[in-house]
């Protein structure tokens, strides 16, 4: 059994649902477990949505009507008018409009989990409809009720043994009552032991295909994406970007962890526990073999470069002069810890404490707030984390040429700098 995982980019309208289904068809011998994403930029669509909702910063109701609109036309391009799916799509949107017309809200993180999980429940309806309507033989399956997280809103933490239980135990079912037929879920979504709907954390899709793999002892997961493979470079920004062709889990943990966005990076752990090959391919070449992510001793010598945009550095400071130490940092990293803020890099001095993080969570501006009531804070924003693996000097010199550098960390392999936007 093999694992495939279909991003946003590859049902972004009715010719990629087909795409995807000559994808499967192709390797139905191989049985493959199809877990899918929301379709293009829904994701978003409904982030949207739901800062209309909590912020109050927009008309929900316009918001939901265009993105019904928009999975409505992929539907009836592909289906008949008369197809049971239209009720599905139709109940998913009325609990969407049910979650944004009631006045008492949680917390943000609640309200995003019950809203933009719809993206995925839409797709999955769609792409299993078209499949069966086809002749290729799937089983939608909620992924609410296979994957068990804890109430980590917008992060939710996995149980694994109830999780694993629950996959084997549900895959079998459908496989007694269904015998040949594929399984189709949702990627990104889980389901807390009180029936509410949490989500792994944005592009979570390739973590969730990593915990059905683990679970069902697959043989490969295949991630299907509009690159050729892993690339050394995202080819938008380096036009010299060459695909890696085999590269190791410890380097590809590596590359995620520092951002390179090929892959979410908690999706190599458990793969690499049990030893399962990834594979990351182009849904639009599937007869190239893309790059195959396995055996530990693998070892790239391609430099690779990654580049983190929109990173804020703030140093911190004790406020009487006194030394960085160790109860300072502890204090420090609880108030990242708590509101789940990402470090990419930390250096220090004796009378200085520097780190760059990520903002894309919103809670920066509450941590300095927190933060600057005990200790002096200067920040930079708009700067961007430059990382070289396997780097030259001749390589760091040439990317920054003419830039401020603002903080320059080496070591053997891996060369990282952040760099000022101004
Ligand atoms: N649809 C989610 C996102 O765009 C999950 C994923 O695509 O992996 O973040
Ligand atoms: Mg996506």
């Amino acid at each position: 059994m093999i694992v495939f995982k279909f991003g946003g980019a590859s049902v972004k309208d009715a010719a990629g649902v087909r795409n995807v289904a000559t994808i499967v068809s192709s390797h139905l011998a191989e049985m493959p477990f199809i877990v899918i994403s929301a379709m293009g930029k829904v994701t978003n669509a409904l982030e949207e949505i739901c800062n209309a909702y909590v912020q109050k910063s927009g008309d929900c109701s316009l918001l939901i009507e265009k993105l019904k609109s928009f999975h409505f036309s992929i539907a009836h391009e592909l289906l008949p008018q008369n197809h049971p799916v239209f009720d599905d799509l139709e109940n998913i949107f009325a609990e969407l409009y049910w979650a944004v017309e009631e006045e008492q809200i949680k917390s943000y993180d609640y309200e995003y989990d019950q809203i933009v999980s719809a993206g995925e429940m839409l797709s999955t309806r769609i792409v299993s409809a078209y499949l069966n309507h086809i002749g290729i033989s799937v089983v939608w399956q909620d992924a609410r009720d296979l994957i068990r997280t804890d109430e980590t809103f917008r992060e939710g933490q996995v149980d694994w043994n109830f999780t694993s239980n629950k996959i084997q135990q549900i895959f079998n079912d459908i496989q007694d009552k269904n015998p040949g037929a594929c399984v189709l879920t949702q990627g990104f979504i889980g389901g807390t032991s009180d029936n509410f709907t949490t989500t792994l954390g944005r592009e979570g899709s390739d973590y969730s295909a990593a915990i059905f793999a683990y679970c069902l002892n697959a043989e490969e997961v295949i991630i299907w994406k509009d690159v050729p493979g892993v690339l050394n470079a995202d080819p938008k920004v380096f036009q010299e970007a060459v695909l890696l062709e085999e590269i190791s889990y410890y380097d590809a943990i590596e590359l995620a962890f520092f951002g390179a966005t090929v892959i979410h990076p908690k999706t190599l752990k458990p793969l690499q526990n049990k030893n399962i090959p990834l594979r990351v391919k182009s849904f639009l070449h599937p007869e190239l073999a893309g790059t195959l992510i396995g055996r530990d001793n693998y070892k790239n010598t391609i430099p690779t470069f990654i580049f983190k945009k929109n990173q804020v550095l703030l140093s911190i400071s004790p406020r009487d002069f006194s030394f960085i130490i160790e109860e300072n940092l502890r204090d420090i990293f609880e108030e990242l810890a708590s509101r789940r803020i990402k470090v990419n890099l930390m250096q220090n001095s004796a009378l200085k404490f520097s780190i760059c993080v990520n903002t894309d969570n919103g809670k920066l501006p509450e941590l300095i707030e927190v933060l600057s009531l005990r200790y002096k804070i200067l920040y930079n924003d708009g700067c961007e984390l430059v990382t070289i693996r396997n780097y030259s000097d001749e390589l760091a010199k040439k990317l920054s040429e003419n830039r401020k550098i603002l903080v320059e960390q080496k070591s053997r392999n891996t060369l990282q700098m952040i760099i000022s936007s101004n």
